[in-house]
C-alpha cells in the first residue's frame, strides 16, 4: 500500500474535522429518523395528561374554565359527549389548525366515536388521516362517569405532523450547531496540532543534529508528559553519547600512547643488540619479552571487550573448582609481587565447586586482583575472602585503597571508564578491565557489585551458586 506522507499537523487536522462531520451527519440524521416519532410520543403524552385533567373535574363547576385552559396551554381540541342522549356538552373554539373532530361535524359523530370504544380506563388512541392533504391526527376517545352517575364521552385530538415553524426552529438550530461544531473543531484542531506537533518538529531537528555527532543540543523538555519523557530521554542520551565520544577520543590517544611505549622500547633495546654486541644479553633480551607481553595483553584486552559486547564470543561452561582457582592466581601475584612488599591473602574455609566458563572466570579474579594491586594504599595489602553462605558462594577482593566516589560507582562498568589517572601506578590501564568483569559475569547470570569509602578502600564482590 502507498504511505500518505502527511505531517503531524495536517493529520491532526484532518482526524478533528473528520469527526466533527461524522457528528454533524449523525445529527441530522437520528433528527430524520427520530423527530415525528418523538413529536408523536410528546403529542400523545399531551393528550394522554389533558384526559386526566379533565377527569378529574367532571362533573365539576371547573369543568368548562378546565378545558378552556387545556385548549389554550395544550393545542389540542376537545368535545364532550353527555352519553344519555348523545349530546355534544362542550365544544370549545378550536385554535389549532391540527382540528380534525370539528371537522367532522354530522349527527351520527357520537355513535362514531363510540363505535369501537372498550371499557379501557385511560380511553383508546386512535390515527386518523386527512384524506385531503394525507396529514394524520391523534385521537383519544374516553369514557368518563362523575360522582352522580352520569356517563361521558370525551375526545381529544392533536395533529401529528409537526408545525412548519417547529421544523423550521429544529432546522435552524440544527444549521447553527452544525456551523458551531466546524467553526470550533477548526480552531481547536488548529491550535492542537501546533501545540503537539512544534515540540516534535523541534525535536526531529535537534536529532537530526545528533545524527552529525553534534553532542552540544538540548532537546526541549515543554510539552505534552510522553514527549517530556522522550526529551529526557534524548538528553540523557546525548549526554552519554557525547561522554562516550570523548571516552572513546581519549582511549585512542591512550592506546596509540601504550603501544608507542613499549614498540619504542622493543625496538631500541634490539637495535643496541644488533649494533653493540656486549648489549646481547638476557637482562635486554628479557626487556624485549616483557614490553612485547604489554603489548600482547593490551591487544588480548581490546579484541576480549569487543568480543564480550558483540556477543559472539562462546562460553563453555563446566563444573570447576572456584577456591582453587581463586587460590592459584593470588598464589601467582604473592610470588610476583614479592619484590614490591605486596602482601595479598586469601581466605577460605572449604574448597567450593560451580559451573562456569573457567578460562573467563579467570579473566575475571585476574582483573579484579590486579585493580585492586593498583589501586590499593600505602600498607600494600589485598585481601581475597570466599564466603559460603546456603549455596551461594561469593568472592570479595578488598584494597585498602582511595576508594570510589559515589557518583563515580556506577559507570566504572563502563567501556573506557578511567576515574583517576594519578594514583595508578606504573601500569597499562585502558579502562577496559571492569567492563570485561561485567560483561563475562552477566554471561554466567551472576549477581556482582562494588562498596566503596572514600579514603578507606574498596570491595569489589561477585556470587555463583555452589555445584556439588
Ligand atoms: P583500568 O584499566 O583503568 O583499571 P578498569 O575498567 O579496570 O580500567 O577500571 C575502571 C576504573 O575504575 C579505573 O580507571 C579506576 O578509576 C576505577 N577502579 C577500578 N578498580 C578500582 C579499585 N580497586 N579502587 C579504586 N578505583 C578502582
Amino acid at each position: 500500500m502507498k504511505k500518505i506522507n502527511l505531517s503531524i499537523k495536517t493529520n491532526i487536522f484532518i482526524s478533528m474535522l473528520s469527526l466533527t462531520l461524522v457528528m454533524i451527519g449523525i445529527l441530522w440524521t437520528l433528527q430524520g429518523i427520530f423527530f415525528s416519532s418523538l413529536y408523536k410520543a410528546t403529542k400523545e403524552n399531551d393528550i394522554e395528561r389533558a384526559s386526566n385533567l379533565i377527569v378529574d373535574s367532571i362533573g365539576t363547576e371547573n369543568i368548562e374554565v378546565t378545558i378552556n385552559q387545556i385548549v389554550d396551554e395544550y393545542d389540542l381540541c376537545i368535545q364532550v359527549f353527555m352519553c344519555k342522549d348523545a349530546s355534544v356538552l362542550y365544544s370549545p373554539e378550536c385554535k389549532s389548525n391540527g382540528c380534525i373532530i370539528h371537522q367532522l361535524t354530522n349527527d351520527g359523530l357520537y355513535y362514531h366515536w363510540l363505535n369501537g370504544i372498550n371499557n379501557s380506563e385511560n380511553g383508546i388512541f386512535s390515527e386518523i388521516s386527512n384524506a385531503e392533504n394525507g396529514d394524520d391526527f391523534l385521537v383519544l376517545t374516553r369514557l368518563v362517569t362523575d360522582t352522580k352517575g352520569e356517563v361521558y364521552l370525551l375526545v381529544l385530538n392533536a395533529s401529528v405532523e409537526p408545525v412548519q415553524a417547529t421544523i423550521s426552529a429544529v432546522r435552524a438550530m440544527l444549521i447553527l450547531i452544525s456551523v458551531l461544531f466546524l467553526v470550533s473543531a477548526t480552531v481547536i484542531s488548529l491550535i492542537l496540532s501546533k501545540r503537539l506537533s512544534s515540540p516534535i518538529i523541534n525535536m526531529n531537528n535537534n536529532a537530526k543534529r545528533l545524527a552529525r555527532a553534534d553532542y552540544n543540543i538540548e532537546f526541549n523538555t515543554d510539552g505534552p508528559i510522553e514527549i517530556r519523557e522522550l526529551a529526557k530521554t534524548l538528553n540523557i542520551t546525548t549526554r552519554e553519547l557525547g561522554k562516550l565520544d570523548s571516552m572513546q577520543k581519549e582511549l585512542i590517544a591512550n592506546i596509540s600512547h601504550d603501544l608507542r611505549t613499549p614498540l619504542t622500547m622493543i625496538s631500541g633495546y634490539a637495535e643496541v643488540m644488533r649494533d653493540i654486541p656486549d648489549e646481547n644479553t638476557n637482562e635486554n633480551l628479557q626487556v624485549i619479552i616483557d614490553e612485547a607481553a604489554r603489548l600482547t595483553s593490551l591487544v588480548n584486552d581490546l579484541l576480549n571487550v569487543s568480543k564480550l559486547q558483540a556477543g559472539t564470543q562462546t562460553m563453555n561452561i563446566q563444573r570447576m573448582n572456584l577456591t582453587r582457582a581463586v587460590a592459584n592466581t593470588v598464589e601467582r601475584y604473592s610470588h610476583f609481587k614479592e619484590h614490591n612488599d605486596f602482601t595479598i591473602t586469601f581466605e577460605y574455609d572449604s574448597e567450593v565447586y560451580i559451573n562456569a566458563d573457567e578460562i573467563r572466570l579467570l579473566q575475571v579474579i585476574y582483573n579484579l586482583i590486579n585493580n585492586a594491586i593498583n589501586y590499593t594504599g600505602i600498607d600494600k595489602t589485598v585481601i581475597v575472602t570466599q564466603t559460603v553462605e546456603n549455596d551461594v558462594v561469593r568472592i570479595s577482593v578488598k584494597d585498602s585503597g582511595e576508594g570510589i566516589k559515589e557518583e563515580d560507582l556506577p559507570l566504572i562498568w563502563d567501556r573506557y571508564y578511567k576515574v583517576d589517572k594519578i594514583h595508578k601506578r606504573a601500569v597499562i590501564g585502558t579502562g577496559l578491565g571492569l567492563s570485561i568483569v561485567k560483561n563475562i559475569l552477566l554471561l554466567h547470570g551472576s549477581r556482582f557489585g562494588v562498596s566503596s569509602e572514600i579514603h578507606k578502600g574498596s570491595v569489589f564482590w561477585f556470587e555463583f551458586k555452589i555445584t556439588d
